[in-house]
């Protein structure tokens, strides 16, 4: 499955397709959805044997109407200049409707990252973030990447160690890239974040009970049969936090293909299957389905993608069975899926709504590291004092004594992971039900990705007009 080579044209039909509800002179319109900054560069690799490869690599920034920029980084053979530009652009929107105040941006770099060594990842990682710093493409205040396929914590250490060397002395450098490991700058709950994320939009879907009376399916996510495309850092946590939310994960696809079972399959099991044996095939209680993209056509109630883009096209959408699709990846769906998917009485939680938990926890990771201080560190101990004393009034009121066990459950305190994970579905649910009231509020907008746009196109147009640059 490789990307469309016309990945941007795409994202502009859903632009162009929610521009007709918004009203914007085109001129505006034009300069929300073209992308400011395109950076393509090539640099040299020696590897084993003295041989010399030619590595090519791009950073987009789509938006430059809030500061800094930013967007994640992948590692793929199929990465090319409209998948990068329409990454970054999907960017933007996915800030604005989730009110990141961000610009959106995407980086590439068109390996296949098993071809090499973690030595040499290392030097093309850090010899790509040397090349944004001698073109001013990154910094906190000015372009912030963060993991994206095929990359993860162990690149943006690096990034962050090499753009801090560039920079001594520089107190928020370490505020120019996000998805850091802990112990580096990083934010407890990023690596989780976008699956977590997920988890959140796709259960306040489920909590709707005219949506789901719609798709004749029961309200709560409590039984629902999901599938699940990629186990990689989204799609399994995704899994995660649905199948501990009650989701019942019957199939999972992969590379190599796909397995089934309709009691159910544990993530973390499957996924140390595969670390063992290489691959997902022949899981213990498991069926083998030899032909990956079949899984995504069986029975279920939930589909969620999550590996690339240009999944659902008009050649299987027709086959498709599930009732809900989650955008966990990038651009999923086709313009071309999308109507038949509509037709067919769908509900698609677009990718620019319950994906952005990662960029919503890399802004807290970012606030962090501009604050200097862990969440939490400040005020912990002052609320536990807080909650023990409103216990002792419950005890003497009620003359109730609490256990220690109780006690040290209800008085905790929130910690970094609390916090993190309470911003993220504080954000997740706000936007979710902005985007049912867009759809309610706007006749003709025909389903929550329109909507979805309609809200960014919005946002972002506020930015140009309250400066008065556009009437
Ligand atoms: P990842 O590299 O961790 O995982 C991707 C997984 O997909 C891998 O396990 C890979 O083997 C699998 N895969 C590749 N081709 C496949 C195929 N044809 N069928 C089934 N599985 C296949 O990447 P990720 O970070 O989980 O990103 C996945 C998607 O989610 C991408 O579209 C990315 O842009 C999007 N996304 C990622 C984040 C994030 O925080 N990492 C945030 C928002 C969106």
């Amino acid at each position: 499955m490789s990307g469309p080579a016309n990945f941007f044209d795409q994202v502009t039909q859903y632009f162009n397709e929610a521009a007709r509800f918004t009203g914007y002179p085109p001129g505006l319109l034009e300069q929300i959805r073209l992308c400011n900054s395109v950076y393509r560069f090539d640099f040299p690799l020696r590897r084993a044997g003295d041989k010399i490869e030619v590595i090519r690599a791009w950073r987009v920034q789509h938006s430059h109407h809030k500061l800094p920029v930013k967007g994640g980084i992948r590692f793929s053979p199929d990465v090319n200049e409209e998948e990068v530009m329409a990454l970054a652009a999907l960017m933007t929107y996915k800030c604005a409707i989730v009110d990141v105040p961000f610009g959106g941006a995407k980086g590439g770099i068109k390996i296949e990252p098993k071809d090499y060594t973690p030595e040499e990842l290392e030097r093309i990682t850090r010899r790509y973030a040397h090349e944004l710093a001698k073109k001013n493409f990154i910094g906190p205040g000015i372009d912030v990447p963060a993991p994206d396929y095929g990359t993860g914590p162990r690149e943006m250490a690096w990034i962050a160690d090499t753009y801090a060397a560039l920079n001594p002395g520089q107190l928020n450098a370490l505020g120019c890239v996000t998805g850091k490991p802990v112990t580096q700058g990083g934010v407890r709950g990023r690596k989780e974040a976008t699956g977590r994320g997920l988890y959140f939009a796709v259960r306040e879907a489920c909590n709707e009970p005219g949506e789901m009376k719609r798709l004749g399916l029961s309200k709560g996510l409590d039984g629902k049969r999901i599938i699940v495309q990629g186990l990689g850092n989204v799609g399994y946590h995704a899994a995660k936090f649905c199948r501990e939310g009650g989701g019942i994960v019957i199939a999972i696809a992969e590379r190599e293909g796909a397995i089934s079972n309709p009691k159910g399959l544990n993530e973390e099991a499957v996924f140390q299957h595969r670390n063992a044996t290489g691959s997902i095939l022949n899981f213990p209680g498991a069926a083998n389905i030899a032909d990956t993209g079949a899984a995504l056509e069986m029975e279920c109630d939930i589909l969620l993608p999550a590996a690339l883009e240009g999944v659902f096209t008009a050649d299987n959408a027709p086959r498709i069975k599930a009732k809900i699709i989650l955008e966990g990846a990038n651009g999923p769906t086709t313009p071309e899926a999308d109507p038949i998917f509509r037709q067919k009485g769908m509900m698609v939680i677009p990718d620019i709504y319950c994906n952005a938990g990662g960029v919503t926890v890399s802004y807290f990771e970012w606030l962090k590291n501009l604050s200097h201080v862990r969440f939490g560190r400040l005020e912990k101990r002052h609320e536990m004092a807080n909650e023990l004393a409103m216990l002792k009034v419950i005890e003497r009121s009620t003359g109730k004594t609490f256990t220690d066990a109780e006690r040290a459950e209800l008085a905790q305190g929130p910690d970094e992971q609390d916090l993190v994970n309470s911003g993220l579905e504080e954000t997740m649910i706000t936007a979710f039900h902005e985007l049912l009231k867009t759809q309610k509020d706007h006749q003709g907008i025909p389903d929550l990705r329109i909507a979805a746009f309609v809200n960014a196109i919005h946002k972002v147009a506020r930015s140009y007009t309250e400066l008065g640059i556009f009437p």
